[in-house]
């Protein structure tokens, strides 16, 4: 039979030989001048807010890997502490088991293929599965055979405050969720309700109000629930969003479990509060407009959020050779290199209004569904990755690093 040959659809990160390492994004932009885009990702920063996490959330942590599945990333989650991963893909399962043979891995997508499901259970020791409907329990139980499985009931949550709502596609409504935790329990070594509030969500009570929901739906199924998994949507700060700290968030998730029947384990599905301030992008300007500035990296690639979703990030101009730059600021469009209309980033991006050709800018907070999200459309997938030590350009309460944030 014809082996078939798997590419890749986006180029991977490139290390350009041994990883770069430089102390500060200055250094590494003086050292490669780079013409593509640069990502430089600061292990440390994650390290540090994996431990912050962990130390702080009352049960198991799992880092829900889509949100940057870099491997130096995912290595710096595990040296914050984090022994669990959130995987929603087979690929996603095989790259975190290939790194961690003794990780626990928990299938967290509530759709998955039989191929997927019998490949995890069968070849990568998972045994934890997320489901919101029959047919899947069905599906899992088909593909496993049944054994010592985890399976958790994925609940949908009201439209809440979150950026992003995570419940509009995925998630039972409470009766149907009751109804799921039943017929889960009789094939369940461990049984769990999960939801997710939507990511970078700022307001903690609307955890309380999922875990009172949670409990709810709990005493409805009349079963015993083992692990109830308040999900991920802890907010970074960007710029003129500040999050309250993260003890804020742990005290509002204690008030709501307090509701549960005792014992419950609860677990925590994080993805951007842990990885968003561990890269900075640096992008090159290749033209100016007036106040547009054409820059080499856009919404197809790491700035995807910077596009429709309107996310501002923290930016600073770095000019080659420290050559001096207008004390006078002014606001910039950015564009970015395909020829889609749509790749475009409004901003504003306040920038020393002297900005040319040439010049870098460096995008910070883009740890978290930056790398992720780039495409390979219109060719322009290539991309560096080399590591700083210097701190994020945003610091977000709770999560602090030992190195004081430098001002955007
Ligand atoms: C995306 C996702 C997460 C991570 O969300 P963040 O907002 O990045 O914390 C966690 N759990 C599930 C099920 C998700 O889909």
């Amino acid at each position: 039979m014809t082996q078939i040959r798997l590419r890749g659809a986006v180029a991977p990160l490139r290390r350009p030989g041994a990883t770069q390492r430089r102390a500060t994004v200055d250094a590494m932009v003086a050292a490669l001048r780079p013409e593509e885009p640069l990502h430089c990702l600061r292990p440390q920063a994650v390290t540090d807010a994996a431990r912050a996490f962990v130390a702080a959330f009352p049960g198991d942590v799992l880092y829900a890997v889509k949100c940057n599945a870099e491997p130096a990333m995912l290595r710096a989650v595990a040296a914050g502490g984090v022994a669990h991963f959130d995987c929603a893909s087979d690929a996603e399962v095989r790259l975190v088991r290939s790194m961690f043979p003794g990780a626990a891995i928990h299938f967290m997508h509530p759709v998955k293929s039989r191929a997927a499901i019998r490949a995890a259970w069968a070849q990568h020791g998972v045994s934890d599965f997320v489901l919101d409907a029959d047919a899947e329990l069905t599906k899992i139980l088909q593909e496993t055979g049944g054994g010592d499985l985890g399976l958790v009931v994925r609940l949908a949550l009201p439209k809440g405050s979150a950026a992003y709502d995570l419940s509009g596609k995925f998630g039972a409504a409470p009766a149907e969720a009751a109804a799921l935790l039943r017929a889960a329990r009789p094939h369940a070594a461990r049984l769990g309700l999960s939801f997710h509030v939507g990511s970078q969500c700022m307001d903690p009570a609307a955890w309380t109000r999922a875990l009172a929901l949670a409990a709810e739906v709990i005493a409805a199924a009349g079963v015993a629930v083992d692990i109830v998994d308040v999900g991920g949507g802890f907010p970074v700060a960007y710029p003129g969003s500040t999050p309250p700290p993260l003890a804020a968030f742990m005290a509002a998730i204690r008030d709501g479990a307090a509701l549960l029947p005792p014992g419950v384990r609860l677990w925590a599905e994080p993805g951007r509060a842990l990885v968003a301030g561990g890269a900075s992008v640096v992008v090159q300007v290749q033209q100016r407009r007036g106040d547009a500035l054409y820059v080499n990296d856009g919404v197809y690639g790491a700035l995807s959020d910077a596009g429709a979703p309107g996310f501002r990030f923290p930016h600073r101009l770095v000019r080659a050779g420290g050559d001096p730059v207008a004390a006078v600021a002014r606001d910039f469009t950015l564009f970015g290199p395909t020829c889609d209309s749509a790749d475009v980033m409004k901003g504003p991006w306040t920038l020393p209004a002297d900005v040319r050709e040439g010049d870098w800018i460096e995008v910070g907070q883009l740890g978290a569904y930056g790398t992720a999200l780039r495409t390979a459309f219109n060719g322009f997938d290539r991309a560096h990755v080399a590591e700083v030590s210097d701190a994020p350009m945003l610091a977000t309460a709770g999560y602090d690093t030992a190195a004081p944030a430098r001002a955007a």
